[in-house]
């Protein structure tokens, strides 16, 4: 566990860098710091390491206030990737990936295993171990500052815009690829950025700094459902909010709360009779507990008039429903993939809760998933029964 106590940093003049930060984050949680230039990020992360110590307030690391430790010491616990990689450059990329271990006295032998381990892992070839820096391309350089800073068995890895100067594939394949070993190693990273599709991407979750201030302090998906203010907005920006809304609104959100339902015993009569007073064309067929048991449709009906006599003999069971808890995202496609025109929404005892209809659907994602008016129409046109497998 990490916690920053009421920590501020003030320079000489007055400056206040860091201004009472008061958040603490679990070990092998992936943090990003984001926020414009200036805002403390660096300052902050700094603290951790005591690169920096604070004005007021403690920094804690496992209980203990990191103050009370040696500098040294901490910092070979604590690994560092910054910007600049900070490869050396006369000495090889196996001295390079193992220089902690050695300071840490690890045989030449772990050393060599631990050296092909990284190399591997970072899907470079062995016989890169023996070559220099300035041999390497900016991102195989990049690449390596990675795995050094995880070679060393160091649980805690701070890394601070590490890939700010890298072309956008570089450094797509480098998020990638740091996620993905902070996940398999289970390592704790503090990552500066100011990035926020960088900081979505990686992050479990996001500190926003602003004149040495944390506005927010929450999970991605937290953030963009609910931002702390408007410059949290701005800083995430209104396409990133239209896009994301889909992905982490869940059905029962949106979902419309006037089912139109009726039960099995009751005659085909006062079935047409309610489809007339609704205007609809189908009916929702539940038991006395609102549970979801089918649907029957108003062509059904018409054919069967004076052969059967209550609901539940022309009762269709496939219908398709979808959880309340759902994902829009999951949902939407499975909707307009079938050409639904609603769907019933249920608890987990598959009870109605509401529906969800293509019209509502439309109005919030027409941004994303058409981008024009016109087609829309189209698509809430597009109307086919409620019956699965479509
Ligand atoms: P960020 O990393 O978010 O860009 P920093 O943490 O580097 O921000 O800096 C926060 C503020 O503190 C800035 O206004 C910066 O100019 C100031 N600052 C940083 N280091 C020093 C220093 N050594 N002396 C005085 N002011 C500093
Ligand atoms: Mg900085």
């Amino acid at each position: 566990m990490i916690e920053f106590q009421h920590v501020s940093k003030i320079y000489k003049g007055g400056k206040i860098a860091v201004d009472d930060v008061n958040i603490s984050f679990d070990k092998g949680e992936f943090i990003c710091f984001i926020g414009t230039s200036g805002s403390g990020k660096t300052t902050t992360m700094r603290m951790l390491n005591r690169m920096t110590d604070p004005t007021k307030g403690k920094v804690l690391i496992d209980g203990e206030d990191i103050q009370k430790t040696n500098p040294v010491e901490l910092r070979r616990k604590i690994g560092y990737v910054i910007q600049n990689i900070g490869l050396m450059p006369h000495m090889t990329i196996r001295e390079n990936i193992t220089l902690v271990q050695k300071l840490l006295k690890v045989s030449q032998q772990e050393r060599d295993k631990t050296a092909e381990k990284m190399i591997d892992l970072v899907e470079l070839p062995r016989e890169m171990l023996d070559r220099y820096p300035d041999e390497l391309s900016g991102g195989q350089q990049q690449r390596i500052g990675v795995v050094r800073a995880l070679a060393a068995n160091q649980d805690i890895i701070l890394m601070d815009e590490p890939f700010g100067a890298l072309d956008p594939i570089t450094r797509d394949a480098l998020q990638d690829l740091v996620k993905d070993l902070q996940e398999r190693l289970g390592k704790t990273i503090v990552f500066v950025t100011h990035d926020m599709d960088e900081a979505l991407k990686l992050a479990n979750r996001i500190a926003i700094m602003s004149e040495g201030k944390v506005i927010q302090f929450d999970t991605p998906e937290n953030i963009l459902r609910a931002p702390a203010n408007e410059f949290v907005e701005e800083l995430i920006g209104e396409d990133r909010l239209l896009q994301a809304k889909p992905d982490i609104t869940r059905v029962e959100e949106v979902m419309l709360g006037n089912a139109i339902t009726i039960t099995p015993e009751k005659s085909l009569q006062e079935a047409i009779k309610l489809m007339r007073e609704k205007r609809v064309d189908t009916l929702l067929v539940v038991d006395n507990s609102n549970v979801l048991k089918g649907f029957i449709d108003v062509e059904t009906l018409d054919k069967m008039r004076g052969k059967v006599s209550s609901v539940g003999d022309i009762l269709n069971p496939k219908v398709f429903s979808v959880k309340k808890t759902a994902l829009l995202r999951d949902t939407l496609q499975r909707i307009l993939k079938r050409g639904l025109k609603y769907v019933p929404v249920v608890d987990e005892q598959n009870r109605i809760v509401g529906i969800l209809t293509r019209a509502s659907l439309v109005d919030i994602v027409y941004d994303v998933i058409w981008g024009e008016e016109t087609s829309i129409t189209d698509a809430i046109e597009a109307v086919k029964p409620i019956e699965e497998g479509v």
